[in-house]
């Protein structure tokens, strides 16, 4: 398969090129290269941007004297890092909102461009000549699998819509059966930390072959306390995964002190 590095590097130059032609902006509709104007951009990423002190594990929120956001403490070791590329506040969360409840999938280069940007910036605080979070070019990336209800409401998982993207993008491996889900469950928007913990204990199951010595990338949409991503982490480590990392769109700043 001599021939896929060269084709990875094809489609992520296709997308250089969708990034430089003009479209309507997502937010006001303003003619932008790429489907995101300059000030949406900014509105959309300034959370991340701006002065409050963000958490060098999972970016979140940090207390003005500490070193670890709330969420921390709760995160399994065996993710490596949590990368966000904005809050879920407005406006960032329209385009979230837009994609899962109205199937607008133009959102979908605007967001995996945006998320690729936050990999990139994590990669440059770390070493500029690194790649990407600091994954080698082996590195899987995958999604956090959807439930079969929603499957069926939206006949698409949006966090597998932008995982695919997102590897095009950073030129890795795509591989979207990963991890499948052992079981239905109530959704856990309402629940607190340790209600989520326990709701999503053997959720996530891996029986893929080759995942041992691994590097890989487990993209979802939203973190909130971190308990999906965790499960999911140990999921892989218990496989032998060498190393994981977590890529979410947005993280929820309400909750993380909760
Ligand atoms: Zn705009
Ligand atoms: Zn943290």
């Amino acid at each position: 398969m001599a021939y896929l590095p060269l084709w990875r590097e094809f489609q992520a130059r296709l997308l250089c090129v969708r990034d430089r032609l003009p479209m309507a902006c997502l937010m006001c509709r303003t003619r932008t290269p790429g489907g995101l104007c300059r000030y949406c951009r900014q509105a959309v990423c300034d959370s991340m941007a701006s002065a409050q002190r963000r958490c060098e594990r999972c970016d979140g929120l940090l207390a003005s004297d500490s070193v670890h956001c709330a969420d921390c403490p709760a995160l399994t070791p065996a993710l490596e890092r949590v990368v966000a590329a904005f809050d879920y506040a407005w406006p960032g969360d329209l385009l979230i909102q837009r994609l899962k409840r109205r199937g607008q999938f133009s959102c979908v280069p605007v967001l995996a461009g945006l998320l690729a940007a936050r990999c990139q910036a994590v990669r440059s605080l770390d070493a500029a000549a690194a790649p990407p979070l600091g994954v080698g070019a082996g590195a899987w990336v995958t999604a956090v699998p959807s439930s079969r209800r929603a499957l069926v409401v939206r006949g698409y998982n949006p966090a597998g819509e932008v995982g695919r993207a997102l590897a095009r993008r950073l030129g890795l491996e795509w591989r979207p059966e990963l991890l499948q889900r052992t079981r239905e469950r109530a959704g856990q928007t309402a629940l607190g930390r340790e209600a989520r913990r326990h709701a999503v204990r053997g959720l996530y199951r891996c029986t893929q072959a080759g995942v041992a010595g691994r590097e890989v990338v487990v993209v979802d949409d939203v973190m909130t306390t971190g308990s999906t991503l965790s499960a999911v982490a140990d999921v892989l480590k218990a496989q032998g995964a060498a190393k994981i990392w977590g890529v979410v769109l947005a993280r929820t700043p309400q909750r993380s002190s909760g």
